[in-house]
């Protein structure tokens, strides 16, 4: 019971989806079954023909399951449909049009504009739905034509007569809410691909695809949107640029690859000595740009949690352990500076603190 809930909550909430064939062969069985029940229906009332007519279609639902499992779905659909206008002509001829059989032709107007606007089979859907539309509304038109000038040949008992319109008023009013339920379900699905896929996206044009940390287009909208609410509300910012030192002995001494997992084992590190509100981006190469919220001083004490956390680093290497430095420089926003101007400052003083020896935090104040 609870995994019932549970997948009727998937299929609302759009994570469940079901294909054509599902689809199709549902609504023919549900139809198959119809015809059952009026066969049934008939052949209490004693009218044989119409009793006949529905044992025959009923079984010929069934045999339709073939053409949909060979992906014939126009043909399927085109007999099905040929079979509701037969039905509702026959019937109007034979009972009357008061029974409502003729109903399923308004019924089978959602159905049709259902199954093709969600199918890929159509090329032109808006066309194909349309046409089958105009063709039931002029059958329609027919049955009621037929019922001003023909009186019904075996007309069905007043009791029967009643029977036969509340069946058909409610079951095709149900048909046509279902229809509209489904297309509902179908959009909902696609509106949960819809997301998910501009997630994905969105992840492509802003996560680095080693370190999944932030690339630099991401850091560079950041710190854009970060001067904005400097200039507007005063909130301070620092920013810190990181470069692993010595990185290419790494690589010449153990290779690229493990040049890599030492890259995703310093991301790891910079992500853990930072809070949620802040942002560690890879910039380029073994360099690693950090926003802090947070002013100078802050800054510079997480720069230097960084620091001792790349300095925790080990990578085995066969016998060998990786161990790594970083050298840091460090800046607090300054109103008026541009993005670059704060950033080739944070530069300089990592410059200055890889000629000073490395594994070490250099600010302005240095
Ligand atoms: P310094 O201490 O002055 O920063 O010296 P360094 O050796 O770290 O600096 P250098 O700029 O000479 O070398 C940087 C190296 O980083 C060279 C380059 O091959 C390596 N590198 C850049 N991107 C990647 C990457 O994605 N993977 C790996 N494995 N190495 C990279
Ligand atoms: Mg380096
Ligand atoms: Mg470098």
């Amino acid at each position: 019971m609870g995994n019932l809930r549970h997948y009727i909550k998937g299929i609302r909430n759009g994570e469940v989806y079901f294909d054509e064939k599902f689809k199709f062969g549902f609504i023919l069985h549900e139809v198959s079954l119809l015809h059952l029940l009026f066969a049934i229906l008939f052949l209490c009332m004693g009218n044989k023909i119409l009793g006949a007519y529905n044992v025959v279609v009923f079984i010929g639902y069934f045999s339709l399951d073939y053409l949909i499992k060979a992906d014939k779905y126009k043909i399927a659909l085109a007999i099905a449909s040929t079979e509701v206008i037969a039905h509702s002509i026959l019937t109007t001829l034979l009972v009357g049009l008061q029974t409502g059989f003729s109903l399923y032709c308004f019924s089978m107007i959602p159905c049709v504009f259902y199954l093709v606007l969600t199918w890929n089979v159509f090329k032109k859907k808006e066309r194909a739905s349309l046409i089958y539309s105009a063709i039931f509304t002029v059958v329609i038109g027919f049955c009621f034509v037929i019922a001003f000038f023909v009186k019904p040949l075996t007309p069905a008992p007043l009791p029967w007569q009643v029977v036969f319109s509340v069946l058909n008023i409610v079951m095709s009013i149900a048909a046509m809410a279902e229809f509209l339920i489904l297309l509902d379900w179908d959009i909902m699905h696609k509106s949960e691909k819809m997301a998910s896929l501009n997630t994905e996206l969105d992840e492509k044009a802003n996560i680095d695809p080693l370190t999944k940390l932030y690339n630099r287009r991401f850091m560079n909208q950041k710190l854009e949107e970060k001067l904005a609410e400097l200039s507007r509300e005063g909130n301070l910012f620092g920013i810190i640029m990181g470069d692993i030192d010595n990185f290419k002995h790494v690589n010449d001494t153990y290779g690229h690859d493990l040049g890599d997992v030492v890259l995703v084992e310093v991301g790891k590190a910079l992500k853990k000595s930072t809070r949620d509100d802040d942002y560690v981006c890879r910039w380029g190469g073994e360099e690693f740009l950090i926003l802090i919220n947070g002013n100078k001083d802050i800054t510079k004490g997480v720069a230097e949690r960084m620091r001792s956390a790349v300095m925790e680093i080990s990578v085995p290497a066969g016998n060998d352990n990786i161990t790594i430095t970083m050298t840091f420089g460090v800046t607090e926003s300054i109103t008026g500076f541009s993005i670059d101007k704060l950033v080739s400052i944070a530069d300089e003083n990592l410059y200055k603190g890889k000629q000073n020896g490395k594994n070490r935090v250099v600010s302005n104040d240095d």
